[in-house]
């Protein structure tokens, strides 16, 4: 038995003062010190378990593990840049204790058996409980329909080993680009999994990179990514994706949401479809168009970051609760590959060990409650998945994150544990200094 004992403990009902007691890899009980028993109990429970090992924690945070449903691990094929060993060692370093990873791997994972080939992956390197998305193409959604409502006899999938289906509409990854009408209208049908959806419209990035080529040639600065990849772009995408998901009632996750008007337009979603959850990710609500000029290429994902507008809105979102789910949308690239001009520097950002200092720095900084923390880092994810952890409640899997809120960091390049070995974060000071993480109760970091 461990005793948590006495830290401030962060859920999104409150913000209390407690113990945490951890057996066989649960929380066996949670004990409130403004209960008016707290004190017959807990004496009560040490009597019983003179064994217990007790952490003092009085003065620290702890919060649920991070459940983070949006990592591009890259494993298979793209292990020069990432895998899945390292990459969930910069989760772990981040407090996120559950991962679930994009499907543009190499081979993309859109069959069974590239989905059965990264499950075993994981299973011998993972640090952390690691789940996977399949992806859709215009051929394969009556295969993702089976699969998620009857898995597949052959590999042994079971539909319990796919977190999520992955759409990507009209975004540039090749192949997984789902456009025709009837596939879409097939996958936002599936009410088994979440339907996760990023939106930009390919043709209008098109048009946008077409003209800044004609103006630019080969010199196009980083700046102008958010008018080529433009917010009309994002906006134009997630009305379709919205419309669909009120049409088929699906439980829809609008990825990475970065712009103002797709707020207010997943606001008045949510009324016809309460099943639709809002995400986007840290980098939204730090960074805007504004750090190009810092950053250059090391500010470039898709969708892009867009002005310090869209920032405040995205931020008020998450303070009132009309975003949902943070998802890191770690995505590394070497610096090599990085540091290139704009048409061939690759989009993307690592970022997940910083998620939560940056979103408990967001908090200090906008008095935004803990509470709210609580419920994007690991609650919101925890039910939408299904999951048994991702709560700090009796019963739940004990996976937890100890943290020192008094304290401040800067965060360094060589901190990160991602393979990459660089942040966008970096040499910003953030509050919130991960000291212990916990996974099925056994103490990782
Ligand atoms: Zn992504």
């Amino acid at each position: 038995m461990i005793i948590l004992h006495r830290p401030t403990i962060v859920t999104s009902e409150k913000v209390e003062t407690g113990s945490i007691v951890i057996e066989d890899a649960i929380i066996k009980d949670v004990l409130y010190a403004d209960a008016e028993d707290y004190d017959f109990r807990m004496s009560r429970l040490l009597a019983a378990n003179p064994e217990a090992e007790v952490r003092e924690l009085a003065g620290k945070h702890v919060i649920a593990g991070g459940i983070d449903a949006h990592v591009h691990f890259r494993e298979p094929g793209l292990t020069h840049k990432a895998d899945i060993y390292t990459e969930s060692r910069a989760a772990l370093a981040g407090g996120v204790t559950t991962v679930f990873d994009m499907p543009n791997t190499n081979p993309p994972t859109v069959t069974a058996e590239a989905l059965k080939d990264k499950i075993s992956i994981a299973e011998e390197k993972s640090a952390v409980k690691t789940g996977f998305h399949i992806g859709a193409t215009n051929s394969n959604a009556e295969m993702i329909c089976r699969l998620v409502r009857e898995g597949d006899v052959e590999t042994g999938i079971r539909p319990e080993d796919i977190a999520g289906v992955k759409v990507f509409m009209g975004s540039s990854t090749g192949n997984m680009l789902v456009d025709e009408k009837s596939t879409l209208d097939m996958l936002f049908s599936i009410k088994e999994k979440p339907v996760l959806v990023h939106c930009e419209d390919e043709q209008t990035i098109k048009e946008n990179l077409q003209a800044a080529i004609e103006k630019y040639g080969e010199e196009i600065p980083f700046e102008e990514h958010e008018n080529i990849r433009s917010r009309k772009a994002c906006i134009k995408s997630s009305i379709r994706a919205l419309e669909l998901a009120i049409k088929h009632g699906t439980r829809l996750v609008l990825c990475h949401i970065s712009t103002k008007e797709e707020i207010e337009m997943v606001r008045a979603a949510k009324s016809n479809n309460p099943d639709i959850i809002a995400e986007t990710s840290c980098n939204y609500l730090w960074f805007s168009n504004e750090d190009y000029t810092r950053l250059g290429s090391r500010a470039k994902c898709n969708p892009s970051v867009k002005t310090p507008a869209d920032r405040e809105a995205l931020r008020e979102a998450l303070a009132t609760g009309l975003i949902d789910t943070i998802g890191s949308d770690h995505a590394p690239h070497l610096p090599s590959e990085k540091d290139a001009n704009y048409t061939k520097a690759p989009s993307g950002l690592p970022s997940i060990q910083q998620t939560l200092p940056v979103l408990l720095t967001i908090a200090a900084e906008d008095e935004i409650p803990l509470t709210r923390i609580a419920s994007v880092f690991s609650e919101k994810a925890s039910d939408l998945y299904r999951l048994d952890r991702g709560r700090i409640a009796k019963g739940q899997k004990a996976d937890l994150v100890v943290f020192d809120y008094e304290k401040e960091f800067t965060v360094k390049a060589e901190d990160q544990k991602s393979k990459c070995g660089w942040t966008p974060y970096e040499g910003v000071t953030l509050k919130g200094v991960i000291e212990e993480v916990y996974i099925n109760g056994q103490k990782k970091q």
